[in-house]
């Protein structure tokens, strides 16, 4: 009895995409259905281990067999194969994690149908990948969880069908009746053995059980007294197509980059090649292999909730889990990369992993060899850590941040900023060192880019100082500065921030000489604004500018945007201080009209605003504003008529 279902929308759009794919890449399909071959013996091999019901076996391998007359390619394996209800989870639906993030990255950034293709290599969209080459799929399966075994068939197009068959060994074999040839695509060049097994070697050479393929080989013909004619007969032999050794497991000298690469790709689901590739093998206290990559570009989902930061794990080979987030500190949460460890138990469970010890020691082991692979990184090959930063920095910055400053001993020397001397990324300490004799502290600004910070007011003291000023990028920036609170000894600044310290002895006491002088003035400009300032000062930082508005010490202004851009946002604000610069022009004018109150309060809120509008912030109302500044021109240009 066969019983036909229909696909799901997504399925049948997915399909579709498949089915009507030019995708260049599409040899790759071997490699998906044999990845889900292979899984599907690890599952097998676990289960076995820790469930009587399943036999232990030893005999596990995936067969590749094609037929050149009926045109298919069929994948044996004897793994855990599929209960009915698991065929039409896993393969009526797409239920599992590569398909399913490839068609919400679809609908979400509504990706045309040509994009979409290119990107389909970099999910792993496995079993579905089949009709890139096939108009038809045929899948045999039996799983020790179910007494029947089934059929499952489909063109892809609308629905599939499942019938029961006869079949008394478990696993799966799933059998592709390959497109017909048109002008553009030749889908017999599959049907060859040379083909399939130089396909193999490409992208599967180690998976860790055998792939077996019949080849045909010709053989010379021995004469009777056993010598070799000049002859040749066809016979055929079975042959294991790959090497099978996991990478991690081979000697590193005999492994290639290109082998480390491939395995990543395979592993993880890139199309590119890894930015930095590094392996450990530790003997000791704990004993481990580890391989690790940091990939090119951050995956599109990595600072989304959904991401699943960890490594595999294995244990003396044998594959425990897929995402171990143990092994992890959230900082690297961009590290892919597999574990092995003769130290864990098979039987080890998600709910223990936590708890055990061996595995506590090898993240710490772990997370300490790879913030040092970092820094080695950082020293000796500046250009690939600064490429990696600019992927992966706000990572650290996190690190640094989190847990009230737990890691920054450890982390803050990776840490990289542009400044205003300084294009390219630079580390604290060559800050530091490039330090003037007289300068105290390390200056930062938040800026989207150099330009606007050397056109910021608050930069002229700095500027005649020739001091370098950090470019702060990211929201996290501030913050980090906050819980770091000293590099070397000296101290991080704001540029609008409080008192900038710039000043010598005398001029210093200038400054305060003005600030007494002018105190009645400045109390009146602060009592006009009427509680929108804190304080009004005469400014040390500003030499051509006529105000600016800076923070006092706590939330600076950057701050206080971005804890109000929070989801569940706090109403924070920074305290507001209004400098005004004794020097201009401005200020010699705000003396001049400090006897008419209502003219004080308005010039006093025109140039607030002003200082409001160089930080970033908002107009408070924008028609008064115009109102008055319009009043302030009429009047300007009466007083010229007289
Ligand atoms: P993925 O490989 O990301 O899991 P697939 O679409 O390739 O997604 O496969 C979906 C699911 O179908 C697999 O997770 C697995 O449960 C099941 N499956 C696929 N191929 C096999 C197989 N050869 N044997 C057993 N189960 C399989």
């Amino acid at each position: 009895m066969s019983e036909t279902k229909k696909f799901k929308t997504e399925t049948k759009r997915l399909l579709n995409l498949m089915i009507n794919s030019i995708y260049t890449n599409r040899e790759i399909f071997l490699r998906e259905l044999i990845a889900n071959a292979s899984d599907a013996i690890d599952k097998y091999h676990y289960l076995s281990l820790t469930n009587d019901k399943l036999e232990k076996r030893n005999d596990y391998k995936i067969e590749l067999a094609f037929d050149k007359d009926k045109r298919t390619i069929t994948i044996s394996d004897n793994g855990i194969g599929m209960t009915k209800d698991e065929i039409i989870n896993n393969l009526g639906t797409i239920a599992k994690s590569g398909s399913k993030e490839f068609m919400e990255k679809m609908e979400s950034e509504n990706l045309k149908e040509e994009d979409a293709r290119e990107i389909i290599g970099q999910f792993g969209v496995g079993f579905y990948s089949s009709y890139l080459v096939a108009d038809k799929v045929e899948v045999n399966t039996k799983s020790p969880f179910d007494s029947s075994s089934y059929r499952f068939t489909s063109d892809g197009i609308e629905d599939y069908s499942i019938e029961e068959i006869d079949k008394d060994s478990i696993g799966t074999s799933i059998t592709l009746y390959l497109r017909k040839n048109d002008e553009d695509n030749n889908y017999d060049e599959y049907l060859d053995q040379y083909m399939l097994q130089s396909l193999v070697k490409k992208y599967s050479d180690f998976i860790r059980y055998p792939i077996q393929m019949t080849v045909e080989i010709e053989k010379p013909v021995f004469d009777k007294d056993g010598k070799e004619t000049d002859k040749f007969e066809k016979t055929t032999e079975v042959r294991t197509l790959n090497s099978m050794i996991p990478v991690w497991k081979k000697p590193k000298a005999e492994v290639t980059d290109e082998e480390f690469n491939e395995f990543y790709k395979n592993k993880f689901y890139d199309y590119q090649d890894p930015l930095d590739t590094y392996e450990y093998n530790v003997e000791g206290n704990v004993t481990y292999t580890a391989l690790l990559y940091i990939p090119k570009k951050a995956p599109y989902d990595l600072y989304t909730e959904k991401y699943e930061k960890g490594l595999q794990l294995y244990t003396k080979g044998v594959f425990i889990m897929d995402k171990c987030k143990e092994l992890l500190p959230d900082y690297l949460r961009f590290v892919k990369g597999i574990v092995d460890s003769s130290d864990l138990s098979l039987n080890i469970s998600r709910e223990m992993l936590q708890h055990d010890h061996q595995l506590t020691k090898i993240a710490a082991n772990l997370e300490k060899k790879y913030v040092k692979h970092l820094s080695e990184m950082q020293n000796d090959s500046p250009d690939k850590y600064r490429e990696f930063f600019e992927a992966f920095g706000i990572n650290l910055k996190f690190g640094v941040y989190n847990n009230y400053g737990e890691k920054k001993d450890l982390l803050q020397d990776l840490l990289m900023y542009k400044t205003i001397k300084n294009d390219q990324l630079i580390s604290l300490k060559e800050y530091t060192l490039n330090m003037k004799e007289d300068q105290k502290y390390i200056y930062y600004v938040s800026a989207k880019n150099k330009e606007a910070v050397l056109s910021m007011p608050q930069m002229d003291a700095l500027k005649a100082k020739d001091y370098d000023v950090l470019i702060l990028n990211d929201d996290v920036d501030e913050f980090v500065m906050q819980i770091l609170n000293k590099y070397d000894e000296k101290e991080f600044k704001s540029i609008n921030q409080g008192d900038l310290d710039l000043l010598d002895k005398n001029e210093k006491k200038a400054i305060d000489q003005i600030a007494k002088d002018k105190k009645d003035l400045l109390t009146k400009i602060k009592d006009s604004l009427n509680g929108k300032v804190k304080d009004v000062v005469i400014s040390t930082r500003l030499t051509s500018s006529p105000v600016c508005l800076v923070s006092g010490d706590g939330i600076s202004f950057e701050m206080e945007k971005v804890m109000n851009n929070l989801p569940n946002g706090a109403d924070i604000k920074a305290e507001r201080i209004l400098e005004i610069n004794p020097n201009h022009d401005i200020f010699k004018v705000l003396e001049k009209i400090s006897d008419d109150d209502n003219k004080l309060a308005e010039y006093s809120d025109v140039l607030f605003n002003q200082a409001l509008v160089l930080e970033g912030f908002p107009v408070e109302n924008p028609n008064e504003f115009i109102t008055k500044m319009c009043n302030i021109m009429i009047e300007a240009s009466k007083i010229n008529e007289e």
